[in-house]
């Protein structure tokens, strides 16, 4: 057994993310293993830019309201117990509503990930389906 104690919180990089998010490590697997998990919080607004992960991701949402959208879909709209499943190679974004934090566990396998182009106000503003409100 082993206590893995906290590391610093991440600023995740303006590269990848539009607005102010940030990450802690809840645990990263030693290889064999290639277990990711993430706890992101992401302030109103703020969203990861378009991408896609080697082995897909799943994203438990803990706080807030989540948008996540694949490419050509509409906007999912997600909360608190919530676990959005995105498959391997597709391409998505994710990240708060306009007026709430958000904030959600990823878990994901290996550290492959594309990154592609930024989510613009237009495509965070669209269509949201799975609203309960
Ligand atoms: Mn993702």
């Amino acid at each position: 057994m082993e206590l893995l104690t906290k590391q610093p919180t991440m600023k995740l990089p303006e590269q990848w993310f539009t607005g102010d998010a940030w990450a802690d490590v809840i645990y990263r697997g030693e290889g064999p293993s290639r277990a990711r998990a993430n706890a992101v919080r992401f302030a109103p607004g703020a969203r990861t830019a378009w991408h896609s992960h080697g082995l897909g991701q799943a994203l438990y949402i803990v706080e807030g309201i989540a948008l996540i959208q694949s490419r050509g879909g509409e906007i999912l709209e997600a909360r608190p117990g919530d676990t959005v499943w995105t498959p391997a190679g597709e391409e998505h974004w994710h990240g708060a509503a306009p007026d709430h934090f958000m904030t959600h566990i990823a878990l994901w396998e290996t550290d492959e990930v594309a990154w592609l182009e930024h989510v613009t106000d237009a495509e965070y503003g669209g269509p949201r389906t799975g609203s309960r409100r």
